[in-house]
């Protein structure tokens, strides 16, 4: 495991690690292709994902919970100002943890297993990252990039509705909204099924392994 605040020469690195795959991959007769994953329509999706969580997680929670159970100061945990900043700090912390979780599933697909999982921090975009250095196969990566939308989004919204309590369901619905532009990967994996995958040194999306066919 490596812990790296990401600057010029850890970018070198990766576009390096990247370029050794892509040639090891063309021994195996394969050859690299790029799925982009476009920043606009993620934060469009992202609106819309935030709509259809909340409709879907705080319409549970009343239909389960009655009327009376609603509360504008349990939204955030607490009464507005300090609900906020609770559920600031609660944010915050959820993102190092999303990117854990990524890291934490992938490290079993991995044959070196944590020796191939990097976390950083990307100083320019402000947010932390976790990068998979081995390629993985769809179904192992499919499982490391849905998790933290699992374990942070879906099941703190379903915990919310049965205890009762709102401000699981408000962090769990922000949940899945930071998981958008994963559920946006794993939309593209059902084009590439039989494929090896590996995160791109510096494209947002991944390069996906195809035979290499004779022009
Ligand atoms: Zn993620």
């Amino acid at each position: 495991m490596r812990i790296e605040v990401e600057n010029e020469q850890i970018v070198a690195r990766k576009k390096q690690e990247y370029e050794d795959l892509v040639k090891e991959m063309e021994a195996k007769g394969l050859e690299a292709r790029l799925e982009r994953i476009s920043i606009i329509t993620a934060n469009v999706f992202g609106v819309l994902v935030m709509i259809i969580a909340g409709a879907i997680g705080y319409g549970a929670f009343y239909l389960v919970n009655g009327k009376d159970a609603f509360s504008y100061d349990k939204l955030f945990g607490f009464a507005i100002p300090w609900g906020i900043m609770f559920f600031a700090a609660m944010y915050l912390i959820s993102i190092f943890v999303h990117e854990f979780i990524h890291g934490f599933f992938w490290h079993f697909a991995c044959e070196k297993k944590w020796d191939s999982i990097d976390f950083g921090f990307n100083v320019k975009l402000l947010t932390p990252y976790c990068h998979c250095r081995e390629a993985l196969s769809v179904k192992r990566y499919f499982w490391g990039s849905i998790a933290p939308t699992l374990f942070l989004g879906v099941l703190p919204i379903i915990l919310g509705v049965v205890i009762p309590n709102l401000f699981l369901v408000t962090f769990g619905v922000i949940g899945v909204v930071g998981g958008c532009g994963d559920i946006m990967v794993i939309w593209t994996l059902r084009k590439h099924k039989d494929c090896q995958l590996f995160d791109h040194p510096h494209e947002v999306g991944y390069a996906y392994f195809v035979e290499k066919k004779g022009e």
